[in-house]
């Protein structure tokens, strides 16, 4: 009898062990679930910061050479983006000479490029 009681009890401390087990897996996956969550929250945190300090700074002379440099990498994207954002607003005025393919503007009448005739509704 001793044996089978003895025998019981393991059974029982191994199903509460393997239970435990499930409960902390799952437990932990809630709470790195949190922990990602929280950090992207302060991700955005550190960036709106960011861009309030750097419309503090950017125009005033920077003592800190890491900042100086991500000062001026911010400049060097925004002058890039304004260029491309230049260059899709040109595009939308723009059209493809259907005799030498060349990138023309929309109302012109002939083409700068090749001299055809270029109907003006684009067609
Ligand atoms: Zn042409």
């Amino acid at each position: 009898m001793d044996f089978l009681d003895n025998a019981i009890d393991k059974a029982r401390e191994i199903f509460d062990v393997a239970s435990k087990k499930t409960t902390e897996v799952v437990t932990t996956q809630k709470q790195k679930f949190d922990v990602s969550s929280i950090e992207n929250k302060r991700s955005k945190d550190f960036q709106k910061l960011g861009e309030i300090y750097y419309e503090q700074i950017k125009d005033t002379q920077i003592e800190n050479e890491e900042i100086k440099i991500l000062v001026e990498e911010i400049a060097i994207k925004n002058q890039k983006i304004d260029e491309l954002n230049e260059e899709i607003n040109n595009a939308k005025n723009k059209r493809i000479c259907p005799v030498c393919s060349a990138s023309i503007d929309k109302n012109s009448v002939f083409c700068s490029f090749c001299g055809a005739k270029l109907d003006i509704d684009g067609e």
